[in-house]
């Protein structure tokens, strides 16, 4: 390496360590931490290390601007649940911090029910027919999920379902289907389902899709085949990644259904819910 790079890297490193930064990719199984809101309020801001400066390599080009607006939710800490995200919802409705989506949108996609729900499901964006009926899965896969829940002995109504991305990303002129949100279309995004898990405050979070995942936990280094069976967490929520139920469209392959279960099942563990025999064997190959 050359020396003028290696010194940089070397002086990054041990700036790092300094501030108590620690490698945060844990391998499988481990719980994967994020930095929970409180610790980006203003008043702990003072007990906390300072930004870390980005290290400039010679010759690189300067590093990209990051002030892009995201959202900044105001939803009151007060009152009930359902209060609380009637107000959150009646900001998000309006929200133009991604000018090209509100433009292009039919309506905005909140989220969908019981406020008071122990197990919420997080999927990435909503689809044409998410934006038309104004609901996150509605169209097949949105089939494929109640079906998921029948199994579970749970319906719509006992849980609550929501995107990271609130609009349907835009598409070109005259073409159909739909496209992965950008990542700082999610980043944008974000901090409005960060206040639905606040006020929600599920015991059990899963979610749909490799998408859904880096919406809320960044980039990955690995798939979601990896992902699948482990426990990350956010703001103190357990959060199980699992497929999204489109993959399982296209995929009908029984040891992948199989595994979807097995990420439902260790919810359904978590959430202390009672789990049948019959359960237990769902999707496992019959007996030779
Ligand atoms: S995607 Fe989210 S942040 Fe962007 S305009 Fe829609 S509601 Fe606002």
């Amino acid at each position: 390496m050359n020396p003028e790079l290696r010194e940089q890297a070397s002086r990054y490193v041990e700036l790092l360590r300094r501030h108590g930064q620690q490698d945060t990719w844990l391998p499988s199984g481990l719980v994967r931490r994020l930095p929970s809101p409180s610790s980006h309020t203003p008043e702990s801001s003072s007990s906390r290390p300072s930004p870390l400066p980005t290290p400039r390599v010679a010759g690189a080009p300067p590093a990209e601007p990051t002030t892009r607006p995201i959202a900044t939710p105001t939803a009151p800490a007060t009152g009930t649940k359902t209060e609380r995200l009637a107000a959150l919802r009646a900001q998000t409705i309006t929200c133009q911090i991604c000018p090209h989506l509100a433009k292009s949108r039919t309506q905005v996609v909140f989220g969908v029910g019981d406020p008071e729900a122990r197990l919420m499901f997080v999927g990435e964006a909503p689809g044409a027919d998410e934006d038309e009926q104004g609901e996150p899965f509605v169209g097949l896969s949105g089939k494929l999920l109640s079906k998921m829940l029948t199994a579970m002995e749970l319906t719509r109504e006992q849980i609550y379902i929501a995107n990271v991305l609130k609009c349907r990303p835009d598409m070109p002129a005259k073409t159909s289907g739909n496209r992965k949100p950008t990542r700082h279309e999610m980043e944008a995004c974000l901090p409005y389902l960060r206040a639905q898990i606040s006020i929600i405050a599920p015991v059990v979070i899963v979610a749909l899709g490799s998408t859904a995942v880096e919406g809320l936990f960044g980039p990955q280094k690995t798939t979601i085949s990896r992902l699948r069976g482990t426990w990350m967490e956010i703001d103190g929520v357990p959060v199980r990644p699992t497929f999204h139920p489109s993959y399982l469209l296209h995929n009908q392959n029984l040891a992948l259904k199989r595994q979807v279960w097995e990420d439902l099942l260790a919810a359904m563990e978590r959430l202390g819910l009672p789990i049948s025999k019959k359960q237990q064997g769902y999707f496992l190959p019959p007996p030779a």
